[in-house]
Parts: structure tokens; C-alpha cells; sequence
């Protein structure tokens, strides 16, 4: 795994077992702290209309700043708030923030009817029996519409779900939030888990996209994903768009939607309101 920053020690590389089992500790006891200090934020991805660039959704991903250390990567602190349980707590923190960010974007009409959030959710929080109702009493809390949130879970939830998963899935599903697949095509989900599993959609992972345009593998998997979501009715989503080529060949292979850093990466939410929410066109007036 390759390191996502050089700050700290706090990577999983180059550290003996009993300091990493230390890094852990440490970094659960700092997780619980900065859960109730205030040192967890969301970001948000812009997720656009391919051909134009229209923005119709983003993406809610967790930022946590230790105030010594600097930024942890979620990708060293989430597993670890996955075993520990503290995942449970951070989740919730993490849809309450996403529906209330998304009610004051609505409310000042900065975000189009139809815009939507995804939240990433872990297998954990899934095999809590209470998610559905805790989404649903926030969701009315905020006044937002269920089809406001969009649920990103991993192919492993559905290759080992259980039957309270299931149950959560299904649930979720019935409360009109959608559900899409994440890193689609990373894990080892066939088409039987798709259609057993009540998921609205597919984020291909990115690294399919990256070699678009320069390796007809990485193309012929996508046209594949692209036709088995036609076939089962899922939407697509493309992840990780870096270049005009990735863009191109993606809406050549009919992927309409896609997020990356070809528009923007994830950014605070007054940034993304200064940069995404103020042209003229995306403020849509219902009443005319
Ligand atoms: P993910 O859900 O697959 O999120 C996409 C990751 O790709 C994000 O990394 C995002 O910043 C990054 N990314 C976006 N565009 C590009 C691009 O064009 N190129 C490249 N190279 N990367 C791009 P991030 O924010 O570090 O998050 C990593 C993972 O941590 C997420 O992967 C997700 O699995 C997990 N995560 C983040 N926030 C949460 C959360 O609130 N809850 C849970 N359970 N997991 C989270
Ligand atoms: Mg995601
Ligand atoms: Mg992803
Ligand atoms: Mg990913």
C-alpha cells in the first residue's frame, strides 16, 4: 500500500509490530478524543455530469486534523475505528453532519432539487439492527428527502452479509435511500451478489479508470461494468477522473457520471459552496 502522506509516524510502514500495535492504541485513544472535540470534519467531492461538467451530487469523506500530528489519512484511521467499535459513533456523527450540510444547501437553494450526498459506510455500521431508524429520524430532523442520501457500502458487506445486514439493506432500502457499491470491481462480488442485494448502483474504482485511454484492459472492464449496470438497472458512477483522456473514454463507454480530481478534490464545505453552489445556473428556482 503505497503511503498517502509523509507526515508522522502514523502509516503502517516501516514500524515494528509493537510499535504498530502501539500506533493503534494511541490513535484509538487520540480517535475517541477527536470525536468530541471537534476535530473530525467532513470534506466534499464534487461529482459531475461527464460530458458537461454539471454538478449533480458529491461525495461526504472523513477528515480528521490531530492538532500535533497534523492530517491522518482516513484510510490509517478508519480500519482501525472499525475494530475498535468507535465506527458505530463516527458514522452517525458522519450522516448527521452530511443531512444537515445538505438541509442548509437546500435551504438556501444553492444545490438543485435533485442533488444528492453519498456517505461511505462500513460494514460495521450495517450490521447495526438501529441504522435505518437513526438515517430516518435525521433525515426528518433536517427536513431532507430520503432520495437526498446515497449510501456507499463495500462488495465485501454483500459477499459476507449477514442476515441483520441483510435486514439493515433492506430496510434502508425500503426508506428510499439508494445504495451503490463502492470500489466496484476490487472486490470479489459477482453479478448473483448485485441482484441479491437491494443496491441502486456501482462506483467503479479507480484504479479502472486510470489506465483509460492507455490500456485496453482497464477499458474492457469498464464497458463490462457499464453493460452489466444497464442490465440490472444500476446506475455508474466513475471514481478517481484525473485527465480529459479518462473523462473521454469513459463518456465514450457511456459512464455519464464521475467525480476526481480533474474537477476537484474533496474540500470544506465553504469552499465547495464558493466554488460549486454560486454560478447563476445552479440556482434553480422551483416555484417558475
Ligand atoms: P472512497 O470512498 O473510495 O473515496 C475515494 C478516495 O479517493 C478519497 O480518499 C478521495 O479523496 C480520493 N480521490 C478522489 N478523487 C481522486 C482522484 O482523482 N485521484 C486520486 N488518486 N484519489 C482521488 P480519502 O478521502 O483519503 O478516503 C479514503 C477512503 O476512506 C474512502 O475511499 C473510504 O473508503 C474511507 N472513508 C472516508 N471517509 C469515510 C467515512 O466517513 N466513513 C467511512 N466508513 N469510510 C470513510
Ligand atoms: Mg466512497
Ligand atoms: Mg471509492
Ligand atoms: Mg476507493
Amino acid at each position: 500500500r503505497a503511503k498517502a502522506d509523509g507526515r508522522g509516524r502514523w502509516t503502517e510502514f516501516d514500524a515494528s509490530m509493537h510499535e504498530r500495535v502501539r500506533d493503534r492504541v494511541e490513535i484509538e485513544l487520540a480517535l475517541r478524543h477527536a470525536l468530541t472535540s471537534g476535530q473530525l470534519r467532513l470534506a466534499y467531492q464534487p461529482i459531475v455530469e461527464l460530458s458537461t461538467g454539471r454538478l449533480v451530487g458529491a461525495e461526504a469523506l472523513i477528515r480528521w486534523t490531530h492538532p500535533t500530528r497534523g492530517p491522518i489519512s482516513p484510510t490509517a484511521f478508519i480500519p482501525i475505528a472499525e475494530d475498535s467499535g468507535l465506527i458505530s459513533a463516527i458514522g452517525r456523527w458522519a450522516l448527521d453532519q452530511t443531512v444537515r450540510q445538505l438541509s442548509i444547501w437546500r435551504r438556501g437553494k444553492l444545490v438543485a432539487e435533485d442533488f444528492w450526498i453519498s456517505v461511505n459506510v462500513s460494514p460495521r455500521q450495517l450490521r447495526d439492527a438501529g441504522l435505518p431508524g437513526i438515517l430516518a429520524d435525521t433525515l426528518t430532523k433536517w427536513n431532507v428527502p430520503n432520495t437526498g442520501v446515497v449510501l456507499e457500502i463495500t462488495e465485501s458487506v454483500m459477499i459476507d452479509a449477514s442476515s441483520v445486514t441483510d435486514q439493515v439493506l433492506f430496510d434502508l432500502r425500503r426508506l428510499g435511500v439508494k445504495i451503490v457499491v463502492d470500489d466496484f470491481g476490487t472486490g470479489f462480488s459477482a453479478l448473483g451478489y448485485l441482484r441479491r442485494h437491494p443496491v441502486t448502483g456501482v462506483k467503479i474504482d479507480r484504479s479502472f479508470v486510470d489506465g483509460l485511454g492507455t490500456d485496453a484492459e482497464d477499458e474492457e472492464i469498464v464497458r463490462a461494468v457499464v453493460a452489466m449496470s444497464a442490465a440490472l438497472k444500476l446506475t455508474v458512477v466513475a471514481e478517481g477522473v484525473e485527465t480529459p483522456t479518462q473523462q473521454n473514454v469513459l463518456s465514450a463507454l457511456g459512464v455519464v457520471v464521475g467525480q476526481g480530481h480533474l474537477w476537484s478534490a474533496p474540500v470544506k464545505p465553504q469552499e465547495f459552496t464558493e466554488r460549486w453552489l454560486t454560478l447563476e445556473e445552479s440556482i434553480p428556482d422551483p416555484e417558475n
